[in-house]
């Protein structure tokens, strides 16, 4: 594993238009470049904050499309769904009216980091999706290829050095609008790859945009390269499914959504998924072919916790690895292979297919491949998501270099059908669908000169994630995982309504009144519920007559303690993000603060806008962090 390489060039600016008399039709409060899983919760979470929206992408019959797994959720995935749900997000919603399995991961832990899951309709999805983002009001939806932006000089207060104000597309039309978000995936300089044959790519059947990767750069964006890879789709009639492990969805179903009882299918209804494994003759047919196989050869990185097969051969010889069979949908024919993403020569993958038990006379109906694209160093944006460089410019998805399925490799002793955390759950699409959320109302409030609406570590898995990205960077694609968060106990599946609804109705104005009421009586009943529990005194085995299954004495003794406790850390984490830096502030110059040249660069790089987020940078040291403690203290 090799760090990814970054590219930084500076060029003069990309169209700055200087011309007043320039004609300014059409002009929307937002734009949002790509119709893709972030693209598709920015814009409508743009128009739900109020904001005249216009969705500019490759092609209409795209929007929803699931590129790789059609699965949601999953451990720490499932959090994020929730918190866009509690923000209004579209995501949750429409897996409760397209999935065809769903499950609950992680059954034998705690509540906290229990992993929504469920294998999706492909085609229900994308159907479900469309037919609400053709109808979301003040929403506008365009099919073009954006290949450029029109820049202006920045306002005064910004330290940026120009501000975006439009879109070039393809054809040389322009729209203009006050803030423009990024969400263009994998389509930077996309090359997709199978065996030794390359060929420029977003995905298979889908130009890339290499316009805008070139202005992007030129801008003087750090960008560096990433790959992925998907496994090959096998007809559902070549599997000997009566030999496998079979594992049936959950009864009764837990919807993703906070405001469904329930999910569209009944769990009678729901489709099985299925149990095989890889063997060594598998691992013979990749270690006999690399030469052939490109893409692992290839030094940039790929998903850490989801490789291809080729990786986990490689990474962990003589291992035999989980594939889950898992369907496409309700009436496809196709069977999605989870853990058995490839890059090999197109005959070569259905020889090696057809070694795997049940998979003897399988027949592959698309191949597996690779692709390669450009991402953006995600140290290059505010938690709001808006880039330092560019004001007004937001990044949100795949091109922040997120990503998230989980490594399949993982085996369960006990029970040989129960899913590990290493289900693949489309992660990327969650951390995406959630950036997506952040930066489509962030856009709006910038264009109402609102205050920015940043989730903390402390209130969300979304503050995790942003905070990670833009703080640490990445170097390979970022998947979430439960143990990335400090605070799990409170930032639980269950109460993303009480964390996020109320502030995204205040604070954001993207989330609807009814959701909003729903929220607040909520809140309302959980307090007036632990106050007539706290109320009422009975002995333990009176309370175990009561509720047999739960020990309320153990319970509360246990969980109050570690509660008390983790609120006071949360308090202290407050207070540190409450201490603001300036932000004209220039780390290379200042003399006031004494810093050493490292931390100098790493702050200038990063600009954190909190003492929390700057300590949180790796190499700026305890002692760094006191000095410029003393600084903020100083000029406050
Ligand atoms: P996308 O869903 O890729 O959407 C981008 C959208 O932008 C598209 O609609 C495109 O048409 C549009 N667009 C791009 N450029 C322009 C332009 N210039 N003008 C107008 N429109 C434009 N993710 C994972 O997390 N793990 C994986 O293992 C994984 N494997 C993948 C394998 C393959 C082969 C591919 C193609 C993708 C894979 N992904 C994986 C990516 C997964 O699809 C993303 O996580 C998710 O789709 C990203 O969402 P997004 O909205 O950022 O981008």
């Amino acid at each position: 594993w090799v760090a990814a390489s970054f590219t930084k060039q500076q060029f003069p600016l990309v169209r700055l238009s200087s011309d007043s008399a320039a004609p300014r039709t059409p002009h929307f409060d937002v734009i949002v470049i790509g119709g893709g899983h972030a693209g598709t919760e920015a814009a409508t979470a743009a128009a739900r904050c109020g904001s005249r929206t216009l969705l500019l992408t490759h092609r209409v019959d795209t929007i929803g499309q699931m590129s790789c797994n059609p699965s949601f959720g999953g451990i720490g995935k499932g959090h994020l769904m929730r918190e866009v749900d509690a923000l209004d997000g579209l995501c949750s919603r429409i897996c409760d009216q397209s999935g065809v399995h769903y499950k609950v991961l992680n059954r034998r832990k705690g509540p906290a980091v229990w992993g929504l899951r469920a294998q999706i309709d492909r085609k229900l999805y994308k159907q479900n999706m469309q037919k609400e983002i053709l109808n979301t009001p003040l929403l506008t939806v365009q099919e073009g290829a954006v290949e450029d932006l029109i820049l202006t000089e920045p306002e005064p207060e910004h330290t940026g050095k120009c501000r975006v104000s439009g879109v070039v597309l393809v054809d040389g039309s322009t729209v203009y609008a006050e803030s423009v978000i990024l969400t263009t995936g994998t389509f930077l300089r996309g090359m997709i790859v199978i065996g030794l044959e390359m060929h420029p790519a977003g995905r298979l059947g889908d130009q890339p945009s290499i316009g805008l990767a070139q202005t992007l750069e030129k801008l003087g964006f750090v960008v560096g390269r990433l790959k992925t890879g998907t496994p090959p789709r096998i007809a559902k009639d070549s599997i000997n499914f009566s030999i496998l492990n079979k594992q049936t969805p959950d009864n009764p179903s837990v919807p993703f959504s906070f405001t469904n009882e329930t999910v569209w299918i009944k769990p009678e209804d729901q489709l099985p998924c299925y149990l095989t494994h890889t063997n060594p003759r598998v691992d013979e047919i990749v270690l006999k072919n690399l030469h052939l196989n490109s893409h692992v050869k290839e030094t940039t990185r790929g998903p850490r916790y989801c490789p291809s097969i080729e990786s986990k051969v490689l990474r962990f010889p003589n291992r035999l690895h989980q594939v889950w069979l898992e369907p496409e949908g309700m009436d496809s024919d196709l069977i999605y292979p989870q853990g058995l993403s490839m890059t090999l020569p197109t005959e070569l993958q259905e020889k090696m297919i057809t070694c795997i038990r049940g998979l003897e006379k399988a027949k592959v109906i698309q191949p597996g491949y690779g692709v390669q694209y450009d991402y953006l160093d995600p140290r290059q944006i505010t938690p709001s998501l808006e880039t330092h460089l560019v004001q007004r410019l937001f990044f949100a998805g795949q091109i922040n270099g997120t990503t998230g399925y989980e490594e399949a490799a993982a085996q369960t002793e006990s029970c040989p059908v129960a899913r590990l955390e290493c289900i693949a759950g489309t992660a990327g699409m969650h951390h995406n669908t959630q950036l997506g959320v952040i930066a489509g109302i962030n856009a709006s409030l910038r264009v109402s000169r609102k205050p920015p609406f940043v989730v903390s570590r402390t209130e969300g898995y979304i503050g995790v994630l942003i905070d990670d990205l833009t703080t640490l960077g990445t170097s390979e694609p970022y998947r979430m995982f439960t143990s990335r968060v400090e605070f799990r106990l409170s930032l639980r599946p269950d109460n993303a309504d009480i964390r996020l609804t109320l502030r995204g109705y205040k604070d954001a104005g993207c989330v609807s009144q009814r959701r909003y009421e729903r929220a607040c009586w909520m809140k309302s009943s959980l307090e007036e519920g632990i106050s007539v529990l706290k109320s009422i005194e009975f002995s333990s085995s009176k309370w175990k007559n009561l509720i047999p299954e739960v020990s309320i004495s153990t319970s509360r003794t246990t969980y109050e303690s570690v509660l008390f406790h983790q609120l006071q850390e949360i308090k202290g984490v407050q207070q540190d993000e409450a201490l603001q830096l300036p932000k004209d502030i220039d780390y290379l110059t200042i003399r006031d603060v004494s810093l050493s040249h490292e931390v100098r660069e790493k702050l200038h790089f990063s600009r954190p806008q909190t003492i929390g987020a700057a300590s949180r940078i790796p190499g700026v040291t305890p002692a760094a962090i006191i000095n410029l403690l003393r600084f903020v203290k100083t000029t406050q």
